[in-house]
């Protein structure tokens, strides 16, 4: 589904992958050809990334669904989510997850995928199989345009860049990004080892952001999108991709489609960060 709405007197197009059900946002489009894929050969599933990922929501979703076992992987487990587990981390324990706390969680997870017998999915679900789904939602968007006669330049901001790289593959619209982990080199590296010849343009971001960041500028944004637009935004990626975009205007030269890629779940846990961190100011 596409909306329209303006922020700060630019018009935006939405495409609202946040709606698509149980399993939505990008994870559900990146899980689109493991939910026909066939797993009797192994035991279950096993990934790794943080304890707020969006991605371990997903897959705790997608493997109750299937049927199969979830392991996950993280390599610390911080004190405030383990006395009071909220958002993505107590939906995906309600949904079975059998947590690993490790230091080298990657490693960890592979080894325990080999002795246990476990399909080993990649941190984010970053891999060849997640193009699937975003062939699907690129038609989604192709048809929309040519419906209402639009072109679109499409902006949604990336932490694995997986996304981007294969809506991009899989349509002719200009795709642009951003990095919300680690900088524009360490994206553009991930970009090209998923398609050599990707033509998506990565933003900067007006200032540098580590991952998670808790910064009054974020949430602020993030909070008078939820007024003007009456939509949710993740609080994680979409504060720095609308921070971004104002801050490169000259950069689109058609209408603007953002994809809103879910993640609401989790905004309980960053928005309880928020608050010990702002205590009275926001
Ligand atoms: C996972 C996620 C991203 C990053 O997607 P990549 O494909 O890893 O770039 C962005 N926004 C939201 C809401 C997400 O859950």
């Amino acid at each position: 589904m596409i909306e329209k709405f303006i922020f700060k007197d630019q018009e935006f197009f939405i495409l609202r992958d946040d709606l698509l059900g149980v399993f939505n946002g990008n994870k559900a489009r990146k899980l689109a050809y493991f939910l026909n894929a066939d797993f009797s050969d192994f035991s279950g599933i096993i990934s790794h990334g943080s304890s707020q990922s969006n991605a371990m929501q997903a897959l705790s979703v997608f493997a109750k669904l299937k049927g199969l076992k979830f392991h996950y992987v993280i390599s610390h487990l911080n004190s405030n989510l383990a006395q009071n587990p909220v958002g993505n981390f107590n939906n995906a324990l309600q949904n079975g997850m059998i947590l690993h706390i490790a230091q080298n969680r990657q490693e960890f997870a592979k080894n325990l995928a080999k002795t246990q017998n476990l399909f080993f999915i990649n941190e984010g679900v970053s891999q060849n199989e997640a193009e699937f789904g975003f062939k699907e939602q690129a038609n989604e968007i192709k048809n929309y345009a040519k419906k209402h006669g639009l072109v679109f330049d499409i902006f949604l901001p990336s932490g694995t860049g997986t996304s981007a790289t294969f809506l991009s593959k899989n349509i002719d619209f200009n795709v642009l990004t951003c990095p919300c982990v680690g900088d524009e080199g360490y994206l553009r590296e991930q970009i090209l080892a998923l398609d050599k010849g990707s033509k998506v343009k990565i933003l900067t971001p007006p200032k540098k952001y580590h991952f998670g960041d808790l910064k009054l500028e974020l949430f602020k944004i993030w909070s008078e999108l939820k007024t003007k637009s009456k939509i949710e935004f993740d609080l994680i990626y979409d504060p720095v991709g609308f921070l971004t975009i104002f801050a490169n205007l000259n950069a689109f030269k058609n209408k603007i489609l953002y994809i809103h890629q879910g993640g609401i779940l989790g905004n309980v846990s960053q928005k309880l960060r928020y608050e010990r961190k702002f205590k009275g100011q926001i």
